[in-house]
């Protein structure tokens, strides 16, 4: 039976065209990537080769893409690594209480360590407050960590206003942008970002691949030990198959991305119209204009949303997918 799954958000299928891709890297060329012989050195190519493909989608260098293992070990990367590397300029660092809990918990460890951590306020659309981050500002501020795009309510925050306040303060930007990646066109110079989270299953590659931009000339630490790989940076034998995946994934949603975008923006204006239209008692959170295309997050007056979701998935019947649409 098929299903209609609406939780792009949480996860997504493994696109046909990224697992015919990666199959290969499972069991014919599956060499060490670090290995120095011919099966070694064919992994070698096509992890560099996954690499510049991530870095063209953002308009970054290939030697500023770091693989990781997911979404939530690219914040922790991210943040960690700058503040441990960073600690003689400064302890404090700015988030908003709505980012991912690889944000907020990342933080909150490095508030057990002597950290400060100013969590910002949103608005009722789930904006953050450019003044009141200026505010936050001290002489001790390192970093400034702010989601791209919001999860569960989609919304967009004005990234490049936030990087523009940040660098005028000589502070180091990153922001967590695995739902923005395949949504919204990223050019990190544009937006001013000096660090980028991103995660595989979010955008039709598969679960346990993730990547982190880091700007060159951005100093940050690795917080895992073990081998050379990824510059020193993320011990661990590269996952060629999954790296191969990303970079298939990334230029695939790219490469069609205007017809993609509309498909989903067309989707999302129609569901939420016919949800209007139907005088049912709802409210639609988060900002109607900046936000995801592919997102709606609804309140139906009175109902259960855990009780909503199950009785949903009983009525389950069809799949309208991206591999399906
Ligand atoms: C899914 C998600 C993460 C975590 O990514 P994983 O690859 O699942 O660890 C982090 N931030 C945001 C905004 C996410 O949506």
């Amino acid at each position: 039976m098929k299903i209609r799954y609406f939780d792009h958000a949480a996860t997504t299928p493994v696109s046909e065209k990224v697992l015919n891709e990666m199959l290969p890297y499972f069991n014919i060329q599956y060499g060490n990537a670090s290995a120095m012989y011919s099966l070694g050195r064919q992994a070698k190519r096509k992890v560099e080769e996954a690499r510049k493909k991530v870095a063209d989608a953002i308009k970054a260098k290939s030697k500023e893409i770091y693989f990781t293992s997911c979404g939530s070990e690219s914040d922790n990367l991210a943040i960690k690594g700058v503040c441990y590397a960073n600690k003689e300029k400064g302890n404090h660092i700015i988030t908003s209480k709505i980012e991912h809990h690889a944000v907020l918990n990342a933080c909150k460890t490095l508030e057990k360590q002597g950290f400060r951590v100013t969590y910002l306020n949103v608005n009722e659309n789930g904006f953050i407050n450019l003044g009141e981050l200026a505010n936050s500002i001290c002489e001790d501020t390192i970093l400034i960590s702010i989601m791209f795009a919001n999860n569960e309510i989609g919304t967009i925050q004005p990234i490049k206003q936030i990087g523009e306040i940040a660098h005028k303060n000589n502070i180091i930007f990153h922001t967590d942008a695995v739902q923005a990646i395949g949504n919204i066109k990223i050019n990190v110079d544009e937006y001013n970002i000096d660090l980028l989270s991103m995660s595989g299953h979010k955008f039709y590659a598969p679960k346990g691949i993730g990547a982190l931009y880091v700007r060159e000339g951005i100093n940050f630490e690795k917080i895992q030990d073990g081998g050379h790989q990824e510059k020193d940076k993320r011990a661990g034998t590269e996952n060629v198959a999954g790296i191969v995946g990303l970079g298939c994934a990334i230029e695939e949603i790219y490469d069609n991305f205007d017809e993609y975008n509309k498909k989903l923006l067309n989707l999302r204006d129609y569901y939420i119209s016919k949800l209007e239209e139907s005088g049912l008692d709802i409210k639609l959170n988060g900002d109607k204009v900046n936000r995801l295309a592919g997102n709606s997050n609804i309140s139906f007056k009175g109902v259960n949303a855990g009780e909503l979701l199950l009785a949903l998935d009983e009525a389950r019947n069809l799949c309208i997918c991206r591999l399906c649409m």
